[in-house]
């Protein structure tokens, strides 16, 4: 789960990390209020789940309350990557002397976090790592141990940092490296981390976060009630928030195969073998473990609610899950959604007697298959010429 960019700086301002003041506005006139409350420049920055808002002109300075009005009700009737922005944030703005990157992630290959910072802030830190992959600097962490000060000093010193601001710049980075861990995030970014001058808002810290980015682990949500409300259901797609509803975990992708299949791994070999004869899955489902009949037809309804799906493939190892369950399911689905397109099922395990039986009573034309490759086939072939 992203988090917006207030809710990521309320949270590393929990873990002492500077950041400017300000509010959130979802009209032109909240917006107005707060530049009068905070007095001074203010900027003026869409909350939108994106990244390259101010390219997209979602981030705007403004002088004076008059002027923080305009640009919201210009920013509030912006689309950013086909996302309309319903806030904004008004802040204090700073006189950035320099731009760097600070953040948090999780290594996989390491197996442990790691702490990045870069002289190149502003800019996204992908880009760095291709143009300029030497500019930035990487500290690993233990995770027993945690983010030390000579670590932190040792990115200061790589970054060139102006070494009177080496403490705070060790103190914001443990602070961040403590709202990644305790927070379950999977990413905790600053971008930029601004080295202040004289000219914005008054009595800014010389070290400020002027944006922040946070990814939150949704498997550590249910240890974070808190956070979990954060969500943003505007941000997500229907399908998206239907998946979630429904306890699915589901991808959609741009091909034409649905596939309903339980168990990760065993989408991921359907998705490669569908690839393989020439199909393209249309997403990533894995119904989960002991799937009833309502989480089916949950799945089947996403699916079938992607215009570009020819043809659905089920492919069901009944273990936990039951086969005539899934049978089931898949009936419920159809009465209520009555599919247009051809249905291809593979149910073994437990109780695929049943299931198939279910299916084959059912009246509905569907096409049945015993192994993998086969029903691969048939559905790619299905695809092709319904
Ligand atoms: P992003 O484009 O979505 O990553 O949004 P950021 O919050 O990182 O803002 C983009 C850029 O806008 C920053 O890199 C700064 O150059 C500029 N910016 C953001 N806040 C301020 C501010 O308070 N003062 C000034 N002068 N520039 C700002
Ligand atoms: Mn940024």
């Amino acid at each position: 789960m992203k988090l917006h960019e207030y809710q990521s700086k309320r949270i590393f301002a929990q873990y002492g990390i500077p950041i400017p003041e300000g509010d959130v506005a979802t009209t032109p006139s909240e917006a107005r209020a707060i530049a009068e409350r905070l007095g001074g420049p203010v900027v003026v920055k869409s909350q939108v789940l994106v990244g390259g808002r101010g390219k997209a002109g979602g981030i705007k300075l403004a002088r004076t309350p008059d002027e923080a009005e305009q640009l919201a009700a210009q920013i509030l009737s912006l689309q950013i990557k086909g996302l309309p922005v319903r806030k904004v944030l008004v802040d204090q703005a700073a006189d950035i002397r320099q731009e760097i990157y600070l953040g948090v992630v999780v290594d996989r290959a390491a197996a442990r976090p790691v702490m990045m910072a870069s002289s190149e802030g502003g800019v996204e830190i992908e880009e760095v790592a291709r143009v300029n992959p030497e500019a930035i600097k990487k500290v690993h962490i233990d995770p027993f141990i945690g983010l030390r000060s000579y670590q932190t000093r040792r990115l200061a010193k790589g970054i060139g940092l102006d070494p009177a601001l080496h403490r705070p710049f060790d103190r914001i980075a443990r602070g961040l490296y403590r709202a990644f861990v305790e927070s379950d995030a999977s990413l905790a970014e600053i971008n930029p981390l601004v080295a202040t001058g004289e000219g914005g808002a008054q009595g800014l810290a010389p070290l400020l976060a002027v944006d922040g980015k946070m990814i939150l682990d949704d498997n550590g949500l249910s240890r974070h009630p808190d956070l979990a409300e954060m969500r943003d259901i505007d941000e997500e797609t229907p399908t998206e928030r239907e998946a979630r509803e429904a306890g699915l975990s589901y991808v959609q992708l741009d091909g034409e195969i649905g596939c309903m299949v339980n168990g990760a791994g065993l989408a991921m070999a359907t998705m490669d073998i569908t690839k393989h004869f020439g199909g393209a899955p249309a997403n990533f489902l894995d119904i989960g473990g002991g799937a009833k009949a309502d989480r089916v037809a949950a799945a089947l309804r996403l699916i079938l609610a992607d215009p570009n799906v020819r043809a659905v493939l089920f492919n069901i190892f009944g273990g936990i899950t039951r086969c005539d369950e899934v049978a089931k399911g898949i009936l419920t689905a159809l009465e209520e959604v009555k599919p247009q397109v051809p249905m291809v099922a593979r149910l073994v395990g437990t109780n695929e007697e049943e299931g198939r039986r279910l299916l084959e009573e059912s009246g509905y034309a569907m096409i049945t298959a015993t192994t993998l490759a086969e029903a691969a086939q048939k559905a790619v072939a299905a695809a092709r010429n319904p």
